[in-house]
């Protein structure tokens, strides 16, 4: 038995490189409790200081620094403290070879740095344990992303997973990974969003947002339509220019206009981001309950309107 549950492992690593659905895995693997190997690493972005995204939140996770998704001088020492505990060369730049220690397909009931670097890439508590909140977050995602919502982490999900980056500058071989013609806000100033990287509210003629959260909210939006009579999320203030902030800014300090409500400094929204709404009332209570399921978080307890993407 033990040599016969070997060989099913070994069949199951080579299919899930080769197989085009790793449904086929799932069902003659037994749960793999460590990391697999098997995730194709060449055409994953390379990632050194200054990178941001995505695919920063999965490596930070996985080498267990703090997830912000910006690859700094903290990020940088523990990418090297992982090369070197894997023996390889420690430059602190996150390339195919450290990708390969760092990723592997997995499924419900595996552990370990693969599921730590699914986790904080899906913005997840990081224990490295499969279970079903991971599986729950992990099917969600791959419906919104038009992959077979199986559950199973493999290339194609790996691949879609870590979209949405910017590699970072200096030296060669800096791939990028860029998400085609939707730039990654942090590329730019907050509140100086170009229109490339705004597309309107679904549902809203007048607010704007990032382009790196159309498909979560036009889930969320569509899931709310269902449950409202078709009527969209109202949305009273999505994007806002550096211009719009200072006015509420100076609205907040004067307390004269705009309530006196609470307002981050110029420069540091997360409505400058394309990351905030503040919400109408009508189905607020259905977005705190079921807004979370799309990476919207309602992260300003004095603010029940006000809901940031954090995906
Ligand atoms: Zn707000």
């Amino acid at each position: 038995m033990k040599l016969r549950k070997k060989i099913l492992v070994t069949a199951a690593a080579t299919l899930a490189v080769t197989a085009p659905t790793l449904a086929v895995v799932n069902t003659v693997a037994p749960a793999a409790t460590a990391d697999a190997a098997g995730i194709p690493t060449s055409g994953l972005p390379v990632l050194k200081q200054g990178a941001t995204g995505n695919a920063v939140k999965a490596i930070q996770a996985a080498v267990g620094t703090g997830v912000d998704g910006s690859y700094g001088p903290k990020t940088v020492a523990a990418v090297k403290a992982f090369q070197k505990s894997k023996g390889l060369s420690a430059d602190g730049v996150t390339g195919p070879k450290t990708w390969d220690k760092a990723l592997g397909v997995v499924r419900y009931g595996s552990k370990g740095t693969a599921v730590k670097a699914l986790q904080g890439r899906l913005g997840l508590q990081v224990d490295g344990n499969f279970g079903p909140k991971t599986k729950a977050s992990v099917i969600n995602f791959q419906r919104t992303n038009g992959l077979s919502a199986d559950g199973v982490v493999g290339p194609a999900t790996w691949s879609k997973l870590l979209r949405g980056s910017s590699g970072g500058s200096g030296g060669s071989g800096g791939s990028g990974g860029g998400s085609g013609s939707c730039p990654n806000p942090r590329n730019f100033a907050n509140g100086k969003l170009p229109s490339s990287a705004l597309v309107a509210v679904p549902g809203n003629s007048k607010e704007q947002m990032s382009c790196t959260l159309l498909k979560d909210y036009t889930a969320m939006n569509n899931a709310f339509k269902a449950a409202h009579g078709g009527r969209d999320i109202t949305v009273n203030d999505g994007y806002r220019s550096l211009a719009r902030q200072q006015y509420f800014w100076d609205c907040y300090k004067t307390k004269k206009c705009n309530s006196g409500n609470l307002a981050a400094r110029p420069g540091t929204s997360n409505h400058g981001w394309g990351r905030a709404f503040d919400v109408g009332r009508d189905g607020r209570d259905w977005l705190h309950r079921n807004a979370g399921k799309y990476g919207f978080v309602f992260d300003v307890s004095s603010e029940s309107w006000h809901m940031t993407y954090k995906r």
